[in-house]
């Protein structure tokens, strides 16, 4: 990919367009201010991290921004991308045991809003449950929206490949205090470290779909790849032409 960060962010765009317009189709019980879901274990890329850092200097949130990552940030270390997941069940490898999530409410959540919403990324997105969800309950979802997610995710991930992956709090530290959208750097920890605990967004190497999700969720991924951007489809955009 040699796209410039506009035109990903605004192919980034596009591609949750198409995703809320498929999601339609399922009744979802996610309220405004409803946030449970809202932990501090949500992983992006660094396209999205540009696209929330955007939202904060807009808004001349960076001294707030600086306050939220200097409460704490998670010590644990990113494992595999979701491309690098698909890459392993390629070759026949297990997938890795299952994090569990803390459950710690994320830093950007104010009386049970989100300070960043419009620039939030896809994975808090496409956080949706049939069933309203109780502190520290499971959303529930039928499989192909989760496939359809998942799917997405990986689109998204090949978008920023090359990239920082990881942690939303740890890309946002490094690239906020590297293009000086945090400046200082909050004390509490050392750039190094933080960056240490990122990794690096893969290209895809296939999608993660059952064949019985494939119905629903492929029209889905022939519609974001159709969907032109700057005049170029984002398929084309995506192989980097
Ligand atoms: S996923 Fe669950 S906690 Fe989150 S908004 Fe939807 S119902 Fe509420
Ligand atoms: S960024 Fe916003 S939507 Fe995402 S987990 Fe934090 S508060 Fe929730």
């Amino acid at each position: 990919m040699r796209h410039g960060l506009e035109l990903k962010k605004a192919v980034f765009h596009t591609i949750c367009g198409r995703f809320d317009d498929w999601a339609q189709q399922f009744a979802f019980a996610c309220r405004r201010g409803c946030a449970s879901c809202c932990t501090r274990h949500v992983t992006i890329t660094g396209v999205e991290a540009q696209i929330v850092l955007d939202h904060v200097v807009a808004g001349q949130m960076q001294q707030w921004l600086a306050a939220r990552l200097e409460t704490g940030l998670p010590e644990q270390r990113a494992g595999l991308t979701t491309n690098q997941l698909a890459q392993r069940c390629l070759e026949g490898g297990d997938p890795p045991a299952e994090h569990r999530d803390s459950g710690a409410p994320c830093p950007f959540l104010e009386h049970d809003r989100c300070m960043i919403y419009p620039a939030r990324p896809f994975a808090c997105r496409c956080f949706a449950s049939t069933s309203s969800c109780r502190p520290g309950g499971s959303a529930v979802v039928e499989p192909a929206y989760l496939a359809a997610a998942t799917a997405v995710s990986q689109i998204i991930e090949h978008l920023g490949q090359f990239d920082l992956w990881g942690n939303m709090l740890h890309v946002l530290y490094v690239i906020g205090c590297e293009s000086k959208v945090i400046d200082p750097e909050p004390s509490e920890n050392s750039l190094m470290d933080v960056r240490n605990r990122c990794t690096t967004a893969q290209p895809l190497p296939c999608f993660l779909l059952d064949e019985s999700d494939r119905v629903r969720v492929v029209p889905l991924i022939e519609s974001i790849f159709r969907a032109t951007v700057a005049g170029k489809t984002v398929e084309n955009i995506l192989n980097g032409r």
